[in-house]
């Protein structure tokens, strides 16, 4: 980040802090305390085994997943509380969906709307649930759509669309509700290896735009060259975080060095 960000007041507020935030299924603890700031526009990439907890992190974000413990705010806001004098009040459903609006998030598959064409699949939430007038959220849809590289595919279904389409078309529907967060959970782990760039390109570019972005991924061309900060998780806990080109040049940590040598080789 600049320095003259951070002389802004209003970016001084993180939009995703974590606190010791921990997370139990039944007595398996999957988060065991993580601690990390994301600051407005920084491109967060997080890098981890399977099972590591990385995607029930972004679900705790998301208003997905109700934390065990530890504290979690949103651009200054709590996660599934609201703050009145020193007391908290847990939000009711309606409040958490409310909540959960201002977050983008992409899956590795990418749960379409199959019997709905790609401008139909991005007008969906802002017909429904913003209730945006048709011609509004079409226009924007193929805005958007043109954004990720596939305006003449506006009437295409989702079975017509490659994967790689398919999740440009995601990406679109999820930036429709004007997200001031995006979070992507292994956006890249489903496809066939060529349309792996395609993706990537587009969440590049989202990033310059200046999209705040947590990005669960093993592509580490992108960690390198996209991200503002990297963070290796294993077994619920932040086991290295640092800048992408130090941590991936010069890791610290036993498990991070063993990790990253299985997935750069
Ligand atoms: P990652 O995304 O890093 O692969 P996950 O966050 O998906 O890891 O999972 C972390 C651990 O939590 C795994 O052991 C997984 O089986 C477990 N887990 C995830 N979701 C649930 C759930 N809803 N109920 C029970 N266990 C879960
Ligand atoms: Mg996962």
């Amino acid at each position: 980040m600049t320095d003259t960000a951070k002389t802004d007041a209003t970016t001084d507020t993180p939009m995703v802090e974590s606190a010791g935030v921990h997370k139990y299924f039944g007595r398996l603890e999957v988060l065991k305390g993580i601690d990390l700031q994301v600051m407005p526009g920084e491109v967060m990439c997080v890098v981890g085994p399977s099972g590591s907890g990385k995607s029930t992190f972004l679900r705790c974000i998301n208003h997905l997943e109700k934390l065990t413990a530890g504290k979690l705010w949103v651009d200054g806001e709590l996660v599934g509380y609201r703050q009145k004098g020193d007391k908290l009040y847990e939000l009711r459903d309606r409040e958490v969906a409310a909540k959960r609006r201002e977050i983008g998030m992409v899956f590795q598959r990418f749960n379409l709307f199959p019997h709905m064409n790609a401008s139909e699949n991005i007008m969906e939430a802002p017909i429904q649930v913003r209730g945006e007038s048709r011609s509004l959220a079409r226009e924007r849809a193929m805005t958007l759509l043109e954004r990720v590289g596939l305006a003449e595919k506006a009437k295409a279904y989702p079975r017509e669309l490659s994967g790689g389409q398919q999740q440009r078309v995601a990406i679109a529907r999820a930036l429709a509700m004007e997200p001031k967060l995006m979070l992507f959970d292994e956006p890249t782990s489903a496809l066939d290896p060529e349309l792996v760039g395609e993706v990537l390109a587009v969440m590049r570019k989202l990033a310059q735009e200046g999209m705040t972005m947590i990005v669960v991924t093993h592509e580490m061309g992108f960690a390198r060259e996209v991200g503002d900060s990297f963070v290796f998780m294993d077994d619920g806990v932040v086991v290295e975080h640092g800048h992408p080109r130090e941590v991936l040049a010069n890791p610290q940590h036993e498990r991070t060095k063993s990790f990253l040598g299985k997935v750069l080789s």
